[in-house]
């Protein structure tokens, strides 16, 4: 460690000198202001910039326009530093623990692995920041072609959109005139989440298999239908002009299958086995309380095969005294009968379909539930979807595309 500091001064010298070399931003006595004036060299300044190499002071030519009132550094474009004393290097650091961790343990990382000193709040300030430029950087990629990343070309089998809703804490001002499910103003607001991955084959026993690394995520606090245009856009950046068959697993919520009528028509819809067995496991408690497990099991053979009818069946034959129980017995038979064609999982199977992907659960926990939901935070809507969108863009491996569209513009 002693050696690695001893290095870090080393580098940061040499850091200075290739700066501070023959070109410190000088392009003569006069340069174009932007708005057609003339702006007058004045001096170099120096400015202090905290790199991965520790501090370097930077000197940049200054030039003053008398007409617009203001100063001139081109040379903190080129370096992009402008308004901050963080080097890129540093803030690609930042933005990386900020979008994985608490700012206060992202700080404490950056501090024992890359003996980098800042403040949790610095942390925090740059991930947001960073987080809203790759959210303008992903949304500016239209479906219509320079998008970030590669478009298939050659057709895809099967290409699979998952959805699923999570809650986030979120500061009381944020959720003022919203109901929560128990008290009068909701804590959270639900943090839209989809993922896109594709499948070619499946394995000997027939189960299908994921395409490595074909999976991508979007994800934020938004409308349905601010989703909905975010989610088809991804999908056409993925490909979906090639799919061969779309599939959309949700978790039955209604938002979902609105989308899909705007956004994919003919899709094949499916619920996502987890969420239909969870709907089971919850009435089943509620209606036979300790006694609920067998009942259970025997209705997760059901959907296995995809016998829905027999499902309702037995979801009719529940007797109970209370109306509350009666009402929620009611309310899942709806939901039954109203997925029960996006159910049929024996057959979906044989055809060798994923009926429950757990990449999307998955990804709500590694999206949301890790960096958002620890206990204590609380979170405004621009910070939860700053950092949201740049954890996203991590999971979807557009980070190193993120930086270098940085450095070509
Ligand atoms: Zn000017």
């Amino acid at each position: 460690m002693a050696i690695r500091e001893s290095m870090h001064q080393v580098g940061g010298g040499i850091l200075d000198k290739i700066l501070n070399a023959e070109d410190r931003g000088y392009r003569g006595t006069q340069i174009d202001c932007g708005q057609g004036h003339a702006a007058e060299f004045v001096e170099y300044r120096s400015k202090q910039v905290q790199t991965v190499l520790g501090p370097v002071a930077v000197e940049r030519a200054y030039y003053c326009c008398r007409p617009c009132g203001r100063g001139l550094v081109s040379r903190d474009q080129e370096l992009d530093i402008v308004g901050t004393g963080l080097s890129p290097g540093v803030r690609r650091m930042m933005g990386r623990v900020g979008s994985k961790e608490s700012f206060q343990e992202g700080q404490q990382d950056l501090k024992q692995l890359a003996g980098l000193e800042v403040t949790a709040k610095q942390v925090e300030r740059v991930s947001e920041q960073l987080g809203q430029q790759a959210e303008s950087w992903r949304t500016k990629a239209s479906p219509a072609g320079a998008s970030p990343a590669v478009v298939a070309l050659k057709a895809i089998p099967k290409f699979y959109i998952g959805y699923d809703g999570t809650g986030v804490p979120m500061v009381p001002g944020e959720t003022e005139g919203r109901r929560g499910k128990q008290s009068p103003q909701a804590k959270t607001r639900e943090a839209k989440l989809g993922c896109i991955f594709t499948q070619t084959t499946v394995d000997q026993q027939g189960q299908p298999v994921r395409d490595a690394d074909s999976t991508s995520y979007v994800g934020a606090i938004e409308t349905a239908e601010a989703f909905g245009v975010r989610i088809y856009a991804e999908a056409v950046r993925r490909g979906l002009h090639n799919a061969q068959l779309v599939i959309v697993l949700g978790d039955g919520a209604p938002w979902i299958w609105t989308i899909d009528d705007e956004h994919f028509p003919g899709a094949l819809q499916i619920v996502d086995l987890y969420h239909a067995r969870q709907h089971v496991a919850e009435l089943a408690k509620l209606v036979l309380g300790s006694e609920w497990k067998p009942w259970a099991e025997a209705r997760y053979r059901q959907l296995d095969e995809g016998k829905i009818e027999s499902l309702l069946g037995a979801l009719l034959r529940l007797k109970t005294p209370q109306p509350a129980v009666q009402a929620a017995i009611h309310k899942e038979i709806h939901y039954f009968q109203t997925n029960a064609e996006r159910m049929r999982y024996g057959e979906l199977r044989k055809r060798g379909l994923f009926v429950g992907s757990g990449v999307v659960e998955a990804g709500c926990k590694t999206i949301v539930g890790k960096p958002l939901k620890q206990s204590g935070m609380h979170w405004t809507l621009r910070g939860a979807n700053a950092i949201s969108a740049l954890r996203c863009l991590d999971l979807s491996n557009l980070w190193e595309d993120f930086w270098e569209s940085r450095r070509a513009s």
